[in-house]
């Protein structure tokens, strides 16, 4: 899906750029990812940022972010409490960053940075979020499945129109960010906050590359139980799955009703007995536990939206202040 282009678009040249990128056991590829940020943003936009964000990582990566901020006042590190998640972290680094346009990438290089350029150009004919979609996705067999899983979700749950283009290699306007100010909560998913600011969504295609250290920090059960926190987190199409299996067990119990008496009245004999009434408890109590476990589900949200859980909590920053640059955008 691609709207309308607008003309009141950025100029990919003059655009000023926050680079978000959210660090879990990362301790290998973050120094190389950073030096190719570095090689490909001195080039390109008058004014940048790298915001690294430290999601609880067990590793030395905290030290190593210290380090490179030190080193260049251009890089900002934030360390989170604790492991608070990837999208969590992203959240935290969205709203921290100074400049007009955000993007966002993984820390493990499987996203290069050298193809933020090719979204910024995108950006500059005036949609408001581009995501860079592989063009041959490099990861296991069971990610692919889950990814695929979670864009059906989200196409279905949420309305994500473009859905099959969503991809964790994402360049937005910052500005964006108002539409989720307010925002807080254990759960967050940065695509479907995207979609409360904007409907101009477009991607182009992007190169994806395997995994060189270590492995994927998503194992299958924990991409299902994401995948479930976004459809019972923002949406309530489980509910109305509810419903639906409510309204089609009423219609099933009064066709039986009216078998059960018709038999009765025309025939004359009752359908004997237990084989026939077990299976037929065992199906509406099926259904009504079912009904019940997808209300509880949204009950213990509530719950926990009532302890106003936090998004993130940061334990400390890392920033030196690079005098040569104003921030266009206040955090
Ligand atoms: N990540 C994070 N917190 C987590 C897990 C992952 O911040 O709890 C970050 C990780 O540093 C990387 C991105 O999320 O930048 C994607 O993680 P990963 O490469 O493990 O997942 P995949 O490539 O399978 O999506
Ligand atoms: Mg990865």
């Amino acid at each position: 899906m691609e709207s309308e282009p607008v003309s009141n678009s950025l100029p990919a040249t003059t655009a000023s750029v926050s680079v978000v990128v959210p660090v879990y056991r990362s301790e290998a590829s973050l120094r190389p990812l950073v030096e190719r940020m570095l090689a490909v943003l001195q080039g390109h936009p008058a004014k940048f940022e790298i915001i690294l964000v430290n999601d609880g990582s067990p590793d030395r990566c905290w030290s190593l972010i210290e380090d490179l901020a030190r080193a260049n006042p251009r890089i900002r590190g934030i360390n989170l409490m604790r492991n608070f998640g990837q999208q969590n972290a992203l959240l935290c680094g969205i709203r921290a960053a100074r400049f007009d346009v955000t993007v966002t990438l993984d820390a493990d290089l499987q996203h290069p940075p050298e193809e933020i350029p090719k979204l910024l150009s995108k950006l500059a004919e005036g949609f408001d979020v581009v995501y860079g979609v592989p063009a041959e996705v490099k990861h296991s067999l069971f990610r692919r499945l889950a990814s695929r899983l979670m864009r059906v979700v989200a196409l279905q749950a949420l309305g994500i129109a473009n859905a099959s283009q969503i991809s964790a290699l994402r360049a937005f306007r910052t500005q964006l960010r108002d539409a989720f100010a307010e925002f807080q909560g254990p759960f967050a998913s940065i695509d479907v906050l995207l979609t409360w600011g904007t409907m101009r969504f477009t991607s182009v295609l992007v190169r994806h590359d395997a995994r060189i250290h270590g492995c994927s920090s998503y194992s299958l059960a924990k991409l299902l139980a994401n995948c479930f926190d976004v459809i019972t987190g923002f949406s309530t199409l489980p509910l109305r799955l509810a419903s639906w299996i409510g309204f089609f067990f009423t219609l099933f119990g009064i066709g039986i009703l009216i078998y059960v008496v018709s038999l009765y009245l025309i025939m004359g004999y009752s359908i004997p007995g237990f084989p026939f009434l077990a299976s037929i408890i065992a199906i509406f109590a099926g259904a009504q536990l079912f009904a019940l476990g997808i209300i509880g589900e949204y009950i213990s949200r509530m719950h926990f939206r009532l302890m106003d859980r936090p998004t993130y909590v940061v334990r400390q920053t890392a920033e030196y202040v690079d005098t040569k640059q104003t921030p266009t955008c206040p955090p």
